[in-house]
């Protein structure tokens, strides 16, 4: 970010019941250090604006594609759908082509925020928080606009809101540490044990995460620590992988896990975006696959909460 008193967000989801106790305004931050192959949300992977392209609703009338100045927009000849050529679409400043489309095939994901703008919709939606409900921080990834992250966080305690972030902890340890003076609860991936797996689906080795997990469970912390594990079907769901999960959450003194079934609800974004999509064809786990995960961290005497809704 130029400027540290916006941040980039691609959504901000009023009234949500996860990731956080009671009702929550959850915030996205756009940008994000690593390259899940099965992320669920890649418009907020990249930390500048992006287009997005409904082809559904596009009436194939190419207002947009002689705006653009970039000349990156052209017609598919089979299909008659314009496609872009996002090597040149960008960090566009002037969204030429969203302006010219009357149909609302076209739109941007990114849009940046100051402080006062954000408190003004998270007081919004405070009245149907309910009892110990606030807002939740993710992304794409949180600690990518730390500063930003650390006052707001700041102004949200200034006003009596709870306050959570959801975050891969992949992230230099004093960015963290600033972030988490204001949070009282704290999601922490942990997708995989093994760190050549982790770098072959993420794109980044495991280790600085690891670390980072092990200095926020350190005692006398003043926030909530509950890592979660993505269920990835062939990458994460082994026994060998959870076993080592509980030998680790053993050693740092965690007693809690949130385990998530993967979904991919993502899919049209994928398309939207231009990308090619690796899972797209992937199933959910079976809730079987998700009870064994279960029954062997509860046999380890971890408490294992299965979905986003834990217990407060
Ligand atoms: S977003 Fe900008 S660069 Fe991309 S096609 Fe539209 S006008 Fe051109
Ligand atoms: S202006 Fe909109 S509706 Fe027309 S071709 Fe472009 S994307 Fe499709």
């Amino acid at each position: 970010m130029k400027n540290n008193e916006r941040a980039r967000i691609f959504d901000i989801q009023g009234f949500s019941v996860h990731d956080g106790p009671g009702g929550r305004t959850l915030i996205f931050f756009k940008g994000c250090p690593l390259r899940c192959v099965w992320c669920c949300n890649p418009e907020g992977v990249n930390p500048y604006r992006e287009v997005m392209y409904k082809s559904l609703q596009c009436q194939k009338c190419y207002n947009c594609v002689g705006k653009c100045s970039q000349k990156a927009i052209s017609i598919n000849g089979s299909t008659g759908l314009i496609l872009f050529d996002r090597s040149i679409c960008k960090e566009c400043d002037t969204f030429e082509c969203v302006e010219a489309c009357y149909n609302g095939a076209l739109g941007i994901t990114g849009k940046d925020y100051s402080i006062d703008e954000l408190m003004h919709k998270i007081e919004r939606d405070r009245r149907f928080w309910g009892k110990g409900g606030g807002v939740t921080l993710g992304g794409g990834e949180v600690l990518q606009q730390y500063k930003f992250a650390s006052r707001l966080l700041e102004r949200c305690h200034a006003n009596y809101i709870n306050t959570a972030i959801e975050t891969s902890a992949y992230a230099p340890w004093s960015h963290l540490q600033g972030v988490l003076k204001n949070t009282d609860w704290v999601f922490v991936d942990i997708k995989c044990m093994d760190s050549d797996i982790h770098s072959k689906v993420t794109g980044v080795p495991n280790r600085l995460i690891l670390e980072n997990i092990k200095r926020m469970a350190a005692k006398n912390r003043n926030y909530r620590l509950i890592p979660r594990i993505p269920i990835i079907p062939g990458i994460n769901d082994d026994n060998k992988n959870i076993f080592e999960t509980v030998e680790f959450l053993k050693r740092v003194n965690l007693f809690e896990i949130n385990i998530l079934p993967f979904h991919r609800l993502g899919t049209s974004k994928y398309e939207q975006l231009g990308l090619e999509y690796a899972f797209a064809e992937m199933e959910s786990p079976e809730t079987d696959v998700m009870e064994r995960i279960r029954d062997l961290f509860e046999a380890y005497d971890i408490r294992c909460y299965v979905g986003s809704d834990t217990p407060f």
